[in-house]
């Protein structure tokens, strides 16, 4: 079984839509895969027909950012939630909307150094999307400024720059009860991925595991080898269940769909734990 529980459609800022998703999944071999956009399930019913078309098995999912109160990000991946749990739906779309006037912030302070427009921007996201700094970067290739998304990442999009504007985002324990509320089973994304950004310490770990985190995602290439091994000694004494997953973006990322797999006894116990909704299978 080749099991993969983190993928991205245009839905938010993956490059293909959500059941073009399912047919690279299928192609690549993989038996199951989540989907998981930021912020984001639209892309669940698409994805669900698709899967059964393709013969892949879909787990629902999302990929909510969080924000630690010392001003860290830090991404939970939620699977096999209710997508209309109130609590849940109302930070999600609180943390959209923000996404939207951030971007326009950001777009506004890069059209001061860069031929860029916000209508250079929006113009080729899907409506309705998940707007992110990939986007940006999208219209930034197209103007020539940077070759590719990973380049705008290592030089004007930085969390360090001053083109950088921060959007709204919940706490990460508040993030685990709601999604715990909605029937999920939330998963601390890559938790170490020091390239991304600044990574949180113990008592954020702590919070979380307090709030109900069920799961760590180690095999992610993002997490390097020491972290590695911090987070499977943490998932040993908690009992925390662990994931492999490939964080696949179509084009806009060089991570491609099964390069990093999740066992089936894992799965099954996410399936256990889960309430929310089910696995789709065709
Ligand atoms: P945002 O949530 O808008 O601040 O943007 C962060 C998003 O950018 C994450 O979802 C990543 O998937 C994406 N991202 C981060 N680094 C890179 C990179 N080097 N190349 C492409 N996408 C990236
Ligand atoms: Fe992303
Ligand atoms: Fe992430
Ligand atoms: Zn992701």
């Amino acid at each position: 079984m080749r099991i993969d529980l983190h993928a991205h459609s245009n839905v938010s800022d993956g490059t293909e839509t959500p059941a073009d998703v399912m047919a690279s999944a299928a192609r690549a071999g993989l038996d199951v895969v989540a989907l998981t956009d930021h912020d984001s399930t639209d892309g669940w019913t698409e994805g669900s027909l698709a899967a059964i078309d393709n013969g892949v098995a879909l787990v629902p999912g999302m990929e909510v950012s969080c924000r630690t109160e010392k001003g860290i990000s830090v991404h939970l991946l939620s699977y096999l939630h209710d997508p209309a749990h109130p609590g849940l739906l109302e930070e999600i779309t609180k943390a959209k909307y923000a996404r939207l006037t951030r971007a326009e912030r950001m777009v506004t302070l890069l059209s001061e150094d860069f031929p860029l427009t916000w209508d250079d921007v929006i113009h080729r996201v899907a409506p309705g999307a998940t707007l992110g700094r990939p986007h940006i970067a999208d219209a930034l290739v197209a103007a020539g400024v940077v070759a590719d998304r990973s380049e705008a990442f290592t030089s004007i999009l930085t969390s360090h720059s001053r083109y950088f504007v921060q959007h709204y985002a919940p706490d990460p324990a508040t993030a685990v009860e709601l999604v715990r509320a909605a029937g999920g089973v939330p998963v601390f994304a890559h938790p170490v991925a020091s390239a991304r950004g600044r990574i949180v310490g113990e008592s954020t770990y702590r919070d979380m595991i307090d709030a109900g985190l069920a799961g760590l995602e180690i095999d992610h290439r993002d997490n390097p080898e020491e972290g590695r091994e911090f987070l499977r000694r943490l998932a040993d004494r908690h009992g925390l269940l662990v994931t492999g997953s490939s964080d696949y973006h179509g084009t806009g990322k060089p991570n491609l769909l099964g390069e990093n797999l999740t066992t089936p006894d894992m799965l099954a116990r996410i399936e256990e734990m889960a309430t929310g909704t089910l696995v789709v299978r065709g």
